[in-house]
């Protein structure tokens, strides 16, 4: 067999992408990355599947896609944690996440948004317009939802380059809104049955959650060993296992996943760990961070501290909860998915305790010394309710630290200064 690296110029250029502006991307990530992780010491010998995943991120994943087209297959593209990708499997679907963590062709995006939309949003847009990302590239739909406002309107504008369902999600958790959303679920059913030309049945649905809810598994295994001090695995590490659970092969992943929970249980009961024992330990909160955005990881990990938890959707509102198992039938395992589902506690809900409370809770779980509550810059849902987790943390004795940023590494150096003064502070 051939070692010669594999030519996926072919396979980029049938996709439709900018080849020329495609490159400038692909020398960005792998710089990001050696620069964040591969500087990293003691990682778990686990993560070297990571590593793999990461190089070739627009290569092999992007073949596998293809060719699962090319058999009758199809590729839905979601933004969101509240897009059910049980659904989409069961109906012969291969689920990938579309938000993006990078700045791209801004000046494309700014002739559509307002320059004050959040960097979540116009990377998004970016990554389509400037036509870098294979997996948009591939998707047979996009899923938007009307979470908040600037998704929704932006979806609008994102229709006039891609083929965009939109689901309408309640604002609070009432029975009511339950109910309805009970409803958008079957009307998601409709869409994708009629997309993929399959029809949902119990069998593939059961399936398809207990698939999930094994990959789910995975991550609150290897998560949970983050609670040991020393912390046996990087904040940045586990926050990559989770970006990338939104786009790999399920079953595949679960495996990966679950051999580095292994090894971390080791590194637990021998007491090896990553940082010293005595590391500020941090808690970040707030909105999703995508791949390449390890900026606030990064930060405080090469000022010293240590991050051991994630309460985001790149963290755990992904993987904290299940899907019940126990249906006997079609509504019934539809029902268990509405349940699950409307019970993420994302910003864009009013009243949002379940966020405040999961903050203390896995504070007190992780032993945490201190919260870091991170929002992307015109986001109002979780700006605003910053002050709501502030206040509640520091009631319950935990210092704070408010960052609210974008994608680009302007303000690194500005950062640093506050994230090592925040250290300094937990050390005292
Ligand atoms: S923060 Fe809210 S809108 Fe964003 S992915 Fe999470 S649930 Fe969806
Ligand atoms: S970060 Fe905030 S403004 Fe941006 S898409 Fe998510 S909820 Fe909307």
């Amino acid at each position: 067999m051939s070692d010669a690296p594999v030519d996926y110029r072919p396979m980029w250029t049938d996709l439709g992408l900018d080849l020329e502006a495609h490159d400038l991307l692909l020398t960005a990530i792998p710089q990001l990355y050696a620069d964040a992780y591969l500087s990293q010491q003691d990682r778990p010998e686990g993560m070297a599947y990571f590593d793999f995943v990461m190089s070739e991120i627009h290569g092999l994943r992007i073949k596998e896609l293809v060719d699962h087209k090319a058999a009758g297959g199809t590729v839905i593209g979601t933004f969101c944690v509240y897009v059910p990708e049980e659904i989409i499997r069961a109906l012969g679907g291969v689920s990938v996440g579309l938000c993006a963590g990078a700045e791209w062709a801004y000046d494309q995006v700014e002739q559509l948004l307002p320059r004050n939309t959040c960097a979540l949003i116009k990377s998004a847009m970016g990554f389509k317009l400037g036509k870098v990302c294979p997996y948009v590239e591939s998707a047979d739909l996009v899923i938007g939802e009307t979470t908040c406002d600037g998704k929704k309107k932006a979806w609008e504008l994102l229709g006039e380059y891609a083929p965009v369902y939109v689901m309408e999600l309640p604002q609070m958790k009432r029975p009511q809104d339950l109910a309805f959303w009970r409803e958008e679920l079957d009307r998601l059913v409709e869409k994708l049955e009629e997309v993929t030309g399959n029809t949902l049945t119990f069998e593939a649905l059961q399936k398809a959650t207990k698939e999930v809810n094994d990959k789910r598994r995975a991550l609150q295994r290897l998560n949970a060993a983050r609670a040991a001090s020393p912390a046996p695995i990087s904040g940045k590490d586990a926050l990559l296992a989770v970006q990338v659970a939104f786009y790999d092969d399920v079953p595949r992943f679960t495996e990966m996943v679950n051999k580095i929970a292994d090894e971390l249980e080791q590194r637990v009961a021998s007491g090896k760990g990553v940082a010293t024992a005595d590391a500020p330990r941090v808690l970040i909160t707030g909105t999703p961070m995508s791949v390449p955005n390890w900026k606030v990881h990064d930060i405080v990990e090469k000022a010293g501290g240590v991050v051991v938890a994630e309460e985001m959707c790149t963290g755990s509102r992904y993987y904290d909860k299940l899907v019940s198992e126990d249906a006997t039938t079609l509504e019934g395992a539809m029902d268990a998915l509405a349940v699950k589902y409307l019970d993420v506690n994302c910003a864009c809900f009013t009243p949002n305790q379940g966020r405040i409370d999961d903050v203390l809770r896995m504070a007190k779980e992780y032993k945490a010394d201190g919260v870091l509550h991170y929002a992307l810059q015109f986001c109002a849902t979780y700006q605003i309710e910053a002050t709501t987790v502030e206040r509640s943390a520091q009631e319950a004795g935990l210092p704070v630290l408010r960052v609210d940023t974008d994608y680009s590494m302007e303000d690194v150096g500005q950062l640093s200064t506050r994230v090592e003064a925040f250290l300094e502070m937990l050390k005292a």
